[in-house]
């Protein structure tokens, strides 16, 4: 039976900047690590930008304790600098990844909403603001429609996002 998914979790593999983990990697630390049955997240985005799938959608991932069963796991690369504190590594194949990946879950679970990690619990991940980001890229998408001259499909969007608060305090703890 399909999940209905009500979230859409933004995680960082907390990984130093740069450094080119890979997704077959992060999965061996919660399969081999853990003692977990899968790796944690639904997709991955690499350094390049390639998005791996992780976990099977179907299944519940492991990403935010209490919210498992109705989310799915998004995690970047990155989210620390070299003295392992917090801090937005993404590169610009990253965000560009991230945008879509975020885009097209969108359509298939139009009703979810997006958060970091760190709404739901005390911790940096995934090291930058999830809503400020998503207010953003709504307004560059609605210039992007009006460009395109296509109102009624982006107007949609829109209101799907537009109750997001702007009002997400930065107080970061490592994950
Ligand atoms: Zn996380």
């Amino acid at each position: 039976m399909a999940r209905k998914i009500d979230k859409i979790f933004i995680h960082c593999s907390a990984t130093p900047e740069g450094r080119d983990v890979k997704t077959e990697t992060i999965k061996s630390w919660h399969v081999k690590g853990n003692g977990w049955s899968d790796i944690g997240y639904h997709l991955v985005i690499e350094l390049d930008g390639a998005v791996k799938e992780g976990r099977p959608m179907h299944r519940s991932g492991a990403g935010v304790r209490g919210h498992n069963a109705h989310s799915i796991h998004v995690c970047y690369i990155g989210g620390m600098d070299k003295d392992k504190k917090a801090k937005d590594t993404r590169t610009d194949a990253q965000r560009l990844s991230l945008d879509k990946v975020i885009e097209n879950l969108k359509m298939d679970h139009p009703t979810a909403t997006i958060h970091g990690h760190n709404e739901f619990a005390a911790k940096a991940c995934p090291s930058f603001d999830v809503q400020k980001d998503t207010a953003h890229r709504n307004r560059k998408r609605r210039r992007q429609a009006r460009q395109r001259q296509r109102p009624n499909q982006r107007r949609r969007n829109e209101r799907d996002v537009d109750h997001y608060k702007d009002e997400h305090q930065n107080d970061f703890v490592v994950c």
